[in-house]
């Protein structure tokens, strides 16, 4: 028994290295697929500029897994004052909001000082996954300012590795396992570009993530949308738990 977390940052290719559309016109509807016809619900953080452009997957989302919000068009938060985070969250909630209620967000490129984290919660949303323990953050899951931080475990470059390279990290992950994904790992990413945009990338994605679902089903993990572990957490806390 464990507690996994599929995360996709819904976002152009591989930004900001491309700024084609591949991933989302041919990499997240095979995605989807595979997790409904698995059973399985997945967290897809969209910038707003994703979801404008792609009403229906947004939609599609809000509807059978958990949309939220990945920045409004990518952009890097640690260099943006106080001011201006508000307002590009601000417009990417409500573009987000129409297709439903938003709660969950990740910072494009892990980065979101600590000082804008009462921006997070003046929009309400309710949980974080920007942290990162690949990025060197040691204290699991817990609270700033308000929101709930569940940190990511992994990069996605180790999802990406042959199966049976791979395999041996997942039995060693952490509860909750926070994995990340992105649209375009599910396409075959030109050479041109940088190795970590292209390593990995295509059929092979996808047969890693069927095989990865496979692997955590066989554990009897309990798969979870980031609002869904927020409420089990709530939960938990309530009944003096944790
Ligand atoms: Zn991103």
């Amino acid at each position: 028994m464990g507690q996994v977390i599929l995360t996709f940052d819904v976002e152009q290719d591989c930004p900001p290295f491309a700024s084609s559309t591949r991933g989302m016109e041919e990499g997240l509807p095979l995605v989807m697929d595979l997790l409904e016809d698995s059973g399985i619900k997945g967290t897809f953080l969209f910038t707003g500029r994703m979801a404008e452009k792609f009403p229906e997957l947004a939609r599609r989302a809000a509807k059978k897994h958990e949309l939220g919000c990945h920045g409004l068009e990518h952009e890097r938060f640690d260099r943006l004052p106080g001011e201006e985070v508000r307002r590009r969250l601000s417009e990417a909630r409500e573009i987000l909001s129409r297709f439903g209620k938003v709660v969950s967000f990740r910072a494009p490129n892990f980065q979101f000082p600590d000082d804008h984290y009462p921006i997070l919660k003046e929009l309400g949303f309710l949980v974080d996954s920007t942290k990162a323990k690949h990025k060197g953050w040691r204290r699991g899951v817990t609270e700033i300012s308000g929101l709930l931080e569940v940190p990511a475990t992994t990069t996605s470059i180790v999802t990406r590795l042959p199966w049976t390279l791979q395999k041996p990290f997942h039995k060693r992950f952490e509860d909750p396992i926070v994995y990340i994904f992105h649209p375009w790992e599910f396409v075959r990413m030109s050479k041109r570009l940088r190795p970590d945009c292209w390593f990995g990338t295509g059929k092979s994605a996808l047969e890693n993530l069927r095989r990865l679902i496979e692997f955590h089903i066989s554990r009897d993990a309990e798969f979870l949308t980031l609002r869904e572990f927020y409420h089990e957490y709530q939960k938990l806390k309530r009944e003096g738990e944790l």
